[in-house]
């Protein structure tokens, strides 16, 4: 089967973010079929939602013969397995978000999933950690392209952690 390479987002802003981005990064790299290829630093970062703690976000790239579905499937099983609780707030806290935020050059469209991921164009959050592990010239499709993106957001609200930082 046709291996793909695929990029995640992850976010955490309840019960030990750090642990929990350093355990969903090893449940991922561990999943059938996939290899982890790089990984972001991590960055603390102001919450898009109504009153909360800030946020611990980090990308990483992957290999995978996993279908775009499957994959899905796995990440938000990692979520539940990581205590994630779904509640009525859009964009409230939790424990893990992990967002499939491109899937080679492919445009997906079903009922579960949207790739790109729609928000990857404007969330400083998502692209200042993409653009540590994919090169300024990766093409985001019906977007444009990676160095383009980061011109136009600048990294309000987004700090990289250095590595013996304390959260
Ligand atoms: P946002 O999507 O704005 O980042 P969120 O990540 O908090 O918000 P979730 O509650 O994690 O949203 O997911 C809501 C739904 O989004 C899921 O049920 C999933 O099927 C769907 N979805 C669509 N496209 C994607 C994608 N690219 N990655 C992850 N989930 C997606
Ligand atoms: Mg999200
Ligand atoms: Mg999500």
């Amino acid at each position: 089967m046709e291996t793909t390479l695929v990029y995640i987002g992850l976010g955490s802003n309840l019960n030990y973010p750090v642990s929990q981005i350093k355990q969903a990064r090893a449940a991922i790299a561990g999943l059938e079929k996939t290899k982890e290829k790089r990984f972001s630093s991590l960055y603390r970062t102001e919450p898009m939602g109504p009153d909360q703690p800030d946020y611990i976000n980090a990308v990483m790239a992957i290999e995978t013969q996993l279908l775009p579905e499957e994959l899905l499937t796995h990440l938000q099983s990692i979520e539940q397995a990581q205590g994630r609780v779904r509640t009525e707030d859009r964009w409230g806290p939790r424990t893990l978000d992990l967002d499939v935020l491109l899937v080679g050059r492919y445009c997906i469209r079903t009922e579960r999933l949207t790739v790109p991921h729609y928000g990857i164009a404007e969330r400083a959050f998502v692209l200042y950690p993409l653009a540590e592990v994919a090169p300024p010239n990766l093409l985001i499709p019906g977007k444009g392209v990676l160095r383009d993106l980061l011109r136009r957001c600048p990294p309000k609200g987004v700090h990289r952690l250095g590595e013996d930082e304390v959260v």
